[in-house]
Parts: structure tokens; sequence; C-alpha cells
């Protein structure tokens, strides 16, 4: 009972304050506002959302999220309500005045609809997050979709005392996300709900690094939409240290509700609704607009003639590309490249061949070098200049090339072949 007419007071001076003052807002003036717990985190400002003009949010899938300042944090809870750990959680949430949003899945409302009704009267915001949690709406019928969104809703609004204290907002089971059932969520006005980061606290890793993860991803985005779920141990155990570290380092927690009638959405520009909006000091931001000029005649100019240009025939010559006389006869006078050009040492390529293959092959192979090429297609074919050279070189066997002397010389390849 204290408990709540704590939670009743602080909500609301943090709505008045967060429509009239957001800007003067601290953390001390709400942890003072907690009592008992002098060095609570607090709830630093209600931030109030129109979910028809954002309706998806959470940069884990969205373009946008929650129209959050520096070092602001939104905590949400999933799959609950489950009287164990959702009841810890409670505890913790209240021991330092934070208040959170929870995605309520229906068969636990169904089955535990006090658990609902302490969240209400606890002030924390109450969404849902089916019926049943299949992680399958990605690819469900629309029908079955929209059953098992219906149904989350209807059994959370059965379990509250006041059903207009549900909250229009709701989380995709396993953010498995799709275009037809985020539609159909939109139509009736309701939010779709992704997330900033997760503290992976559905895996079986230890609370501290729930805990790690938590910071280590805050840290990286500077703030956002911090998604856990109030049905795990390790989860009720990582949360005491994870609001010591936000108030440690500096974080603020905001409470989002959404408008209603008497309610307005806090004011806020599209810009705010990204993650990191671009600013002055975006080097892009401050180059000059290109101006629209207004053309008043738009008439093809001609092309100017030589008399433009002032010049006389006399003097075209210097004004155009000199005329040249194409050299037709280019190939007879370039001169024909020696045979000592082409010429290797006889023997080079056994020796080569011999350091990786068995003196067997090399011999094999070097005596193929040497055998007279196949008369055949455009290889055979050389120019009558060309083949005076290699004319000269004798084919010889490599053995037998061995004992000769003085050695002769055998010509590359490529020309080699025209013996
Ligand atoms: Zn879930």
């Amino acid at each position: 009972m204290i408990g709540s007419g704590v939670v009743f007071r602080t909500r609301s001076w943090a709505v008045l304050l967060g429509v009239l003052l957001p800007g003067l807002l601290t953390t001390a003036a709400f942890a003072a506002d907690c009592p008992g717990h002098p060095d609570a985190l607090g709830t630093s400002r209600t931030l109030v959302v129109d979910p028809r003009e954002h309706p998806r949010i959470g940069t884990m899938q969205y373009r946008e999220t929650l129209p959050l300042k520096d070092h602001e944090v939104v905590l949400t809870f999933d799959d609950g309500p489950l009287p164990k750990y959702s009841n810890q959680v409670l505890q913790i949430l209240a021991d330092e005045c934070i208040k959170a949003t929870f995605f309520i899945i229906g068969q636990q409302a169904k089955a535990n609809p006090e658990g609902v009704r302490k969240l209400v009267a606890a002030g924390h915001t109450v969404g849902t997050h089916t019926m049943t949690h299949p992680l399958t709406m990605n690819r469900m019928p629309i029908e079955k979709a929209e059953a098992e969104i219906n149904g989350g809703i209807e059994w959370t609004t059965a379990a509250m005392t006041d059903p207009s204290k549900l909250a229009p907002f709701f989380r995709i089971p396993g953010l498995m996300r799709a275009d037809a059932v985020e539609n159909l969520l939109i139509s009736r006005g309701i939010q779709v709900w992704s997330a900033d980061f997760p503290a992976d606290d559905w895996h079986h890793i230890s609370p501290d690094r729930v805990y790690q993860l938590a910071i280590q991803r805050l840290e990286a985005k500077g703030k956002g939409i911090l998604l856990l779920h109030d049905i795990q141990a390790r989860t009720v155990a990582a949360l005491p240290k994870i609001i010591r570290d936000l108030k440690a380092r500096g974080y603020r927690i905001v409470h989002v509700v959404p408008a209603t009638a008497d309610r307005p959405a806090t004011p806020t520009t599209p810009v705010e609704w990204l993650l990191h909006p671009p600013t002055e000091t975006t080097p892009i931001a401050r180059w000059p607009a290109v101006p629209n000029f207004v053309f008043t005649q738009t008439a093809t100019l001609p092309a100017p003639g030589l008399a433009d240009l002032n010049a006389q025939t006399a003097h075209q010559p210097l004004l155009l590309p000199r005329k040249t006389m194409a050299q037709s006869d280019v190939a007879a006078t370039l001169p024909v490249p020696g045979r000592d050009l082409f010429a290797i040492p006889e023997g080079s390529v056994e020796v080569l061949l011999s350091t990786t293959l068995s003196r067997r092959a090399a011999t094999r192979l070097a005596m193929a070098a040497e055998a007279p090429p196949a008369r055949k297609g455009k290889a055979g074919k050389v120019r009558t200049g060309q083949s005076a050279h290699a004319a000269h070189a004798a084919p010889k066997h490599a053995a037998q090339a061995k004992t000769t002397a003085p050695r002769p010389t055998r010509v590359a390849t490529g020309v080699k072949k025209r013996a």
C-alpha cells in the first residue's frame, strides 16, 4: 500500500513536469521522491507517445525509435506475469522508483490476473505480446496472427480492474515481424515495439553476462529501449546491478505512456525519433543549398565558327591540328631483330627440368620440345621475313646435343618451330 502511494505521487509529478518542464528535470529530484531509498535511480520523466504518429519503434528492426535524449533509457519486460520472478522485478523497480513497460502474454494473464493488476497498481505501462507467444508470426496466416493478438489483449484487459489502463503497445514474440502483422496492428492504432538492444536474458547465460550485455549495448548506442524478461531468474539477479550501474554512469529512466484524449503526446520533432539524428556538427549539414535557377530563355546557342575566332585563312594551320602524312611503310623501316635475341644456350631447358623432374621425364619433355611441330592452324604460319632467321636452327635431340662440340644454339620456342 505504501508502495502504491509513492508510485502515484511520483507518477503525477512525472506527468506534470514531463509536460511542462521537461528540460529542468533531473534524476536527483526524483530520487529524492523515493522515500526510504535516497540513492534510488528514479524515473526522470514521462514521455507521452501517439502510436498513430510513429507506429513502429526500435532500431533493432525499424528506422525510428522513441524520442529519447542522450543517456535516457526505457526498460521493457516481456513474457510475464509469472509471480515467482515478476513480483521480484516489481519490488526491485519499486525500490528504485522506476517505471517500466511490460508486454503481457495472454496465457500468463489468464493464469495470473493478479500479476497484471499489480503492474497497473504500481503505475507501470502494460502492453501485450500475443496469447500463446508463437515464434511464427512472420509466416502464419494473418487470421491466426490476429487471433493471437486479440487473445493477448482480451485476457490482459480481463485481468484489469480498469481496461482503459491497457496501452495500445504490442511486441511481436521473438521480434518475428511481418508486414501484414504490423499493418494489422497499425490499422487498429496499436504501436509496434521492437527494441534498441536486448541483454540476451532468455539465453542460458549468467546474470553477470546479462548485466554486461545490457550496459555494453546501451553504452554503444548512448540511449534507447532495453529488452528484458520478467520471467527469468537471471534477469532478477542482474537487474539491481544494471540499475546501480545506470545510475553510476549518469543514465536516466524514461517512462512511456500512450497519448489519450486528456493526455496529449509530448511535443517532438521527426528527427528526434531517429536514434542519431543529423546535427549542426554533421559536416553535410553545413553544405550550402544549391539554388534553383530560373531560365528565362532555353534556346540552343549556335556553335562558334572559325570566323568567330577572328581567324584568317592563312592562320588556320596555327589554330587547327597540323595535318600529317600517314606512313604506310612503317613495317619496312623497322629493324629486323637479330637471331641472337632469341637464342638460349643448349641444355638450359634440361637443367631446369632436372631440378623438379626425374631425368627420364626431363628427357622425354626435352625430346617433345625438340620434335618438329605438327603443321596445323595459324601456329605454323610465320611471315616470310622471320622464317629466314629461324631456318638456321637445326633441331637436335637433347642427348645428341650434349656430345657435340662446339655446342650449337637452340632457338626459343616460338621461332624455332619454323625449322
Ligand atoms: Zn517474448
